[in-house]
């Protein structure tokens, strides 16, 4: 079977085939830690945990990385507002961050790169972009020239006079002192006296935005790599200008094989965001609900839909993943000790073609709504079947595959973590 996932460059689903001599290189570009996650980061980091346990199951070696905005525009202006030093704002907030994470039971990355530790490694491709003719400096600042990259505006498909509002709302200002064009984007800027700054050839300051995630993901994944993502509202002009600097720096393209962005949140069909003061708080929601029944709310939902938060469905999707729990505990009443991971030509057929449609689910651009259906049929089985053979094999398999796969707790007894199973 073979995996096919959607690339947002190339605007279409495409077979996914993993390096064979070096693990599959994911980014994810990480929070910014000055406030607290609302569900639509756990929904990106929930989708991209799902990618990671998937490949993994399939065998694969995956190499995550996912940095940590801890320098930039909006910690430094939260850090200003309340009076505090933006480490100890930063520090506070990913502490946060990752006990969140923890409650709706996530993978750690591999790596989890701060921006801060990374200056010398921003600076260098900083220094590459000016000698190769990309990027000036002006007025203590240096701006990468989009006009030196034919192909910006590749990823997010948007013409030239559609660029620039989205930019400057996401960020950009476009009559920074210097500027040739309001649309070039800063790689290094001055410092304001109460800012942090660093020594650097082309004068003391600190890093832009987007030149942070490029230095991260080179450092960590070398010049080219398989998967990047985050979510849809990051395509531009963030990853675009990740593609032309990453791309002009080191001369080699393409940057990143698959660019895959997750759906936003809505609530009441307006976008949730902070201007509108109508986030749905991850912390909030921990404790009215268990993480089981948050994760599984989100893998309710396809990775790259918008979802449109309603307490309702999440409320039926706590009910959802207790009855998958109850169906992994009836199993395990029957047969204790986990079985070893399925062998498909041991598997009872009803048990071997829901597992088999999970897969293919799963292999359709992660379809998650589809296999979470497959695993419902199974605990299904669990509920009717007198059969103790068929019970013990169906709840089994929600185990393996809503426990490994799809990341929800269910039942108490850890699932082996053996090598990889074969998909077919
Ligand atoms: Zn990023």
């Amino acid at each position: 079977m073979t995996l096919r996932l959607h690339d947002t460059l190339r605007g279409q689903l495409l077979p996914f085939e993993p390096p064979t001599d070096q693990p599959i290189g994911m980014y994810v570009c990480g929070v910014t830690p000055y406030d607290t996650g609302h569900l639509g980061h756990a929904f990106t980091y929930v989708s991209f945990d799902v990618l990671h346990r998937y490949l993994e199951y399939l065998g694969h070696d995956v190499r995550y990385v996912q940095n940590l905005t801890d320098v930039d525009d909006d910690m430094l202006r939260r850090a200003r507002e309340r009076g505090e030093d933006y480490l100890t704002l930063g520090n506070r907030w990913v502490t946060t961050f990752r006990t969140e994470m923890d409650a709706l039971n996530w993978l750690p990355p591999d790596v989890y790169p701060r921006a801060t530790e990374h200056i010398p490694q921003m600076q260098a491709m900083i220094g590459a972009l000016l000698e190769r003719g990309h990027a000036y400096a002006a007025e203590g600042n240096v701006y990468f020239s989009v006009a030196s990259w034919p192909a910006f505006g590749a990823l997010s498909g948007l013409p030239r006079n559609a660029m620039l509002p989205i930019a400057n709302e996401r960020g950009n200002v476009p009559d920074m002192a210097g500027k040739r064009d309001p649309l070039d984007f800063v790689l290094w800027q001055r410092s304001l006296s109460d800012e942090p700054v660093w020594d650097a050839p082309w004068g003391a300051g600190r890093p832009g935005w987007h030149i942070e995630c490029s230095a991260m993901a080179t450092t960590y994944l070398g010049n080219q790599f398989a998967i990047h993502g985050g979510g849809g509202d990051l395509a531009f002009p963030h990853h675009e200008a990740e593609i032309a600097q990453s791309e002009a720096a080191s001369g080699q393209r393409p940057f990143v094989e698959f660019w895959l962005h997750t759906g936003m949140l809505r609530q009441a069909g307006e976008k949730m965001s902070k201007s509108l003061g109508n986030l749905v708080l991850v912390r909030d929601l921990l404790r009215s609900y268990p993480g089981d029944a948050i994760r599984h709310y989100l893998v309710s939902h396809h990775y790259r839909h918008e979802v449109d938060f309603d307490e309702a469905v999440l409320e039926a999707s706590g009910l959802a993943a207790a009855r998958l729990r109850r169906a992994c505990l009836r199993a395990e009443e029957i047969a204790p000790v986990a079985p070893p991971p399925a062998d498909p030509d041991a598997l009872l057929p009803a048990v071997a073609g829901h597992r088999a449609r999970f897969l293919a689910a799963m292999a359709d651009d992660l379809d998650t709504p589809a296999a979470l259906a497959e695993l419902h049929a199974l605990a299904a089985i669990c509920g009717e079947a007198g059969d103790p053979h068929l019970v013990a094999q169906a709840g089994w398999m929600i185990h393996e595959l809503g426990g490994r796969v799809l990341g929800l707790r269910l039942a108490s007894v850890p699932v082996t973590t053996p090598e990889g199973v074969p998909a077919t």
